[in-house]
């Protein structure tokens, strides 16, 4: 047996980068996946065909995760089609890298509204059908503890946010069983934020590693995270950042 077999995870934004790596985690660990995502429909699909040339079974959802009413039914639609919902991974997230004083409103709210409002949304709704026992895992940063370089104000003070959301909602749920807790990547190698580029040097220069760091390996931690072993572990920020915020 798999330590995730007859769960039902959603993974929101996990067509591409970290999100499709925990979805494909999630599913060789046994556990059947919803994923979201906003614009790529096609990446959406290779995500699920690559999960079901593996013997698992997954299903895609668009729903922007600033739209409310979309993130909502998309909670509602993995209930409706996979039958329960244990696992929710909050990992649709962006970032308009820029300095603060020509960030716009509109960028700023755009930030706000997926990095946070989008998290806020998707829990609750997911809570009202969530197994006790079930598991709320947000893909944080180690930007929301320390920042080490400039042009990430908003989106720093959004994964502070979801941060402290963690360790509140945790209080909230805990005589449920229910797990909240928050992954904090460092530098990850996706289209977000590429190993290659002006961008990674100084990022790479600050891990301990001197690396960029695997998808797989942030999706080990959240697989951990949602499964039985982590049963005791609630209200923490676990950083897989490769010693940057050390
Ligand atoms: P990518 O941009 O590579 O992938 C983002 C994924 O989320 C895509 O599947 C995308 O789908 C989806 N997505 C983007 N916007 C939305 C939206 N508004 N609604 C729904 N889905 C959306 O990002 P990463 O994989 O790098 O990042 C994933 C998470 O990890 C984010 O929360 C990010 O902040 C966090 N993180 C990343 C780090 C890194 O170095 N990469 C470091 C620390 C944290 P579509 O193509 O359809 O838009």
């Amino acid at each position: 047996a798999k330590k995730l077999d007859g769960k039902i995870a959603l993974i929101t934004g996990g067509s591409r980068g970290i999100g499709a790596a925990i979805a494909k985690r999630l599913a060789g660990d046994g556990a059947q996946v919803a994923i979201t995502y906003a614009k790529d429909a096609n990446a959406a699909s290779e995500v699920v065909q690559a999960i079901e040339r593996d013997g698992g079974k997954a299903v895609t959802i668009q729903a922007d995760a600033a739209d409310a009413q979309a993130v909502s039914s998309a909670v509602e639609k993995t209930v409706a089609t996979l039958g329960r919902l244990d696992v929710l991974v909050n990992n649709a997230g962006t970032a308009i890298p820029k300095r603060f004083e020509e960030t716009t409103l509109e960028e700023l709210d755009r930030v706000i509204d997926i990095n946070v409002r989008g998290v806020f949304v998707a829990t609750q709704v997911a809570l009202k059908h969530m197994n006790d026992g079930g598991r709320i895992i947000t893909i944080g940063s180690c930007v929301g503890e320390r920042v080490l370089t400039p042009g990430l104000v908003p989106y720093s003070a959004t994964k502070a946010a979801v941060k402290l959301f963690t360790q509140a909602l945790s209080r909230e749920v805990g005589s449920r069983g229910i797990t909240v807790n928050n992954v904090q990547p460092g530098p990850i190698d996706t289209d977000l934020n590429p190993a290659a580029g002006e961008w990674a040097i100084p990022q790479k220069a600050a891990t301990a590693l001197n690396r960029y760091g695997r998808v797989e390996e942030v999706a080990a931690l959240v697989a951990f995270i949602a499964g039985p072993e982590a049963s005791y572990i609630t209200g923490a920020n676990l950083t897989v950042d490769g010693g940057t915020n050390a």
